[in-house]
């Protein structure tokens, strides 16, 4: 193996995954660690670092065999100048120059990008996406994220923020987000928000898997919980759908596990709420390649 090969890292909040991925996109060497918790971000980087080299050791290949290597992060990023402004979920990220310093120490190319970014490029090129040429990609977890193709290609937007579905208002008033909006989406479907609902209808905690299951045997409290989280999602979708007339709608991440308790009220809704062209055209499908996404479209940016 010469410079042909690549190297997709995904940096979660809880794990830190890196794989060797072929031409296929089929990962064939993986290496996973949990991310450090709640230390300063040289301990990140240390540990990004340190399992890099071992997985190249791994393979049996040395530095100068890997071409570049690919890098999506959970949270906004400049992809062009390798910056990441910030993440929601790990702190002590400020505007830090991760490209940079990734290349400095390792002294490989390194491409850098959002998480949702690299698993819309992912699935484009080897899952649910195949063969559609507009897409957007939905991440459905603690946040909501997404991730838009246009013309194959990822579209970033002026300051390289696009795609963030999740912080569409579905409402004039409603209750404050994160992000300083009203009303957002993220606000009524990140898993929190669903557990703090089905809490408050059951009077005890519950698990989404539970809930999911609950729904699939009839229980109505729990299918009226999911059934209002594809509303909610349905209405942020229409403004998606009616903007920008994509071929394929693609829905992954944890609470998406739900699967057709939210996909087949979600295909209902629309078929009826956008726009008659656009809602005739439209696929909703949901994401194919799983926990290797992160890693497979990390390995695409590169
Ligand atoms: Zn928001």
């Amino acid at each position: 193996m010469s410079k042909q090969v690549k190297i997709g890292i995904d940096l979660g909040g809880t794990r830190i995954k890196i794989g060797l991925v072929d031409k296929k996109g089929k990962v064939f060497l993986r290496r996973e660690v949990d991310t450090p918790s709640s230390s300063s971000r040289s301990v990140i980087i240390d540990t990004i670092v340190k399992n890099l080299e071992a997985t190249i050791k791994d393979a049996g290949l040395k530095k100068k065999d890997v071409a570049c290597i690919g890098i999506g992060v959970p949270g906004p990023v400049d992809s062009r100048r390798g910056i990441v402004h910030y993440f929601p979920n790990i702190k002590g990220w400020n505007n830090v120059p991760l490209k940079a310093i990734l290349e400095r120490r390792l002294r490989i190319r390194v491409s850098l990008d959002n998480d949702v970014n690299a698993m819309a490029l992912a699935e484009y090129t080897f899952g649910a996406g195949k063969g559609a040429r507009n897409l957007v990609c939905l991440t459905l977890g603690t946040g909501v994220g997404g991730g838009i193709i246009i013309n194959g290609k990822v579209y970033r937007g002026s300051t390289m923020l696009a795609g963030e579905i999740g912080h569409i208002p579905l409402n004039e008033k409603g209750p404050r987000c994160n992000c300083r909006g009203i009303a957002c989406l993220e606000r009524y479907i990140g898993n929190r928000y669903i557990l703090k609902r089905a809490r408050k209808s059951f009077g005890r905690n519950i698990t989404l898997e539970s809930l999911s299951g609950l729904a699939r045997k009839g229980n109505k409290r729990a299918e009226a919980i999911w059934l209002d989280v594809a509303k909610k999602l349905s209405v942020a979708l229409t403004a998606v759908i009616n903007l920008l007339n994509p071929d394929m709608i693609i829905i992954g991440g944890g609470v998406s596990k739900a699967g057709d308790l939210i996909l087949r009220p979600l295909r209902k809704e629309l078929k009826v709420r956008p726009m008659k062209g656009q809602a005739l055209h439209v696929k909703i499908a949901r994401a194919k390649l799983g926990g290797d996404a992160g890693i497979i479209g990390a390995s695409l940016l590169a």
